[in-house]
């Protein structure tokens, strides 16, 4: 049992204007085997949090904590964000120009393992993951994210989701984009990620449409860089019923 605790989150920015707060005092608590789906418009910051949590260096913390099981997040690097059992999947996964898929994965695993995967397992593991998530079999073969559709994109992100086994995956926008055979797909494999490795998972969304995929436990609603209202599944109606307005005024 694990959990990522985030605490007070206070990020700043620099622009050409000068300092910008964007994230005013964001807290929330993740444990094991919990899918907390966040949230909010366009502008509200959801993508600065998962960028945050990620350790993006254009993102400056000027107070409030991350913790992991305790252990301050914001201490480590990205690779040893990783390594501690952290997933961070982009709203817009880069090319890797130069190194195919197989080599990333492999790599990619070794690195947050700290040792190198069993090769015979490792293979046939990597197979039955695209299987299931309907990844053609020639895309092992293929550049990291280079010339892939959208949806491809996100189905390469899931698979390493289930191939990496992170306590705690941070998802920003899986559903953009998907057609609904994509999304079902994709849905489909947080789902077993969370049943099968007890993963915790920060779902970050601008629509509630993968919400009938995907159930969350809980549901923050951000708005202007703050989380305005915590609930239940039914706070996810109720935003598809009235969309943001109601939070929205209260700023
Ligand atoms: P969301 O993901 O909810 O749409 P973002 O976190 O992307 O929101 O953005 C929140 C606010 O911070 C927006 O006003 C956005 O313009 C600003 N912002 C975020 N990142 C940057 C950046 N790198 N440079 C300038 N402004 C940024
Ligand atoms: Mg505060
Ligand atoms: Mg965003």
């Amino acid at each position: 049992m694990s959990t990522l605790e985030i605490k007070d989150l206070h990020v700043s920015i620099e622009t050409e204007q000068g300092t910008k707060e964007i994230l005013k005092g964001v807290t929330v608590t993740i444990s094991s085997g919990e899918i907390h789906a966040v949230m909010g418009p366009n502008g509200s910051g959801k993508s600065t949090l998962a960028s945050t949590i990620a350790g993006h260096p254009r993102y400056e913390v000027t107070s409030g904590s991350i913790t992991l099981d305790g252990q301050d997040v914001l201490e480590m690097d990205p690779d040893e964000r990783a390594q501690a059992g952290m997933f961070l999947a982009m709203q817009y996964p880069v090319e890797v120009p130069g190194v195919t898929m197989t080599n990333f994965l492999r790599t990619a695993k070794t690195a947050i393992d700290g040792e190198a995967p069993k090769l015979r397992t490792w293979t046939k593991e990597v197979r039955e993951a695209m299987e299931k998530l309907k990844i053609d079999a020639d895309f092992a073969s293929r550049n990291v994210n280079e010339g892939f559709s959208g949806g491809e994109k996100k189905r390469v992100e899931i698979l390493q989701l289930e191939l990496f086994k992170p306590k705690f995956a941070v998802l920003d926008e899986t559903d953009s984009g998907l057609d609904i055979d994509a999304l079902r797909v994709v849905s489909e494999g947080v789902n077993r990620a969370q049943s099968e490795n007890n993963m915790g998972t920060l779902l970050i969304t601008h629509y509630t449409r993968i919400l009938n995929y995907i159930k969350p436990d809980y549901v923050h609603v951000f708005v202007d860089g703050r989380v305005a209202e915590q609930g239940g599944p039914q706070l996810a109606d109720e935003l598809e019923e009235n969309g943001y307005d109601r939070f929205l005024a209260a700023v």
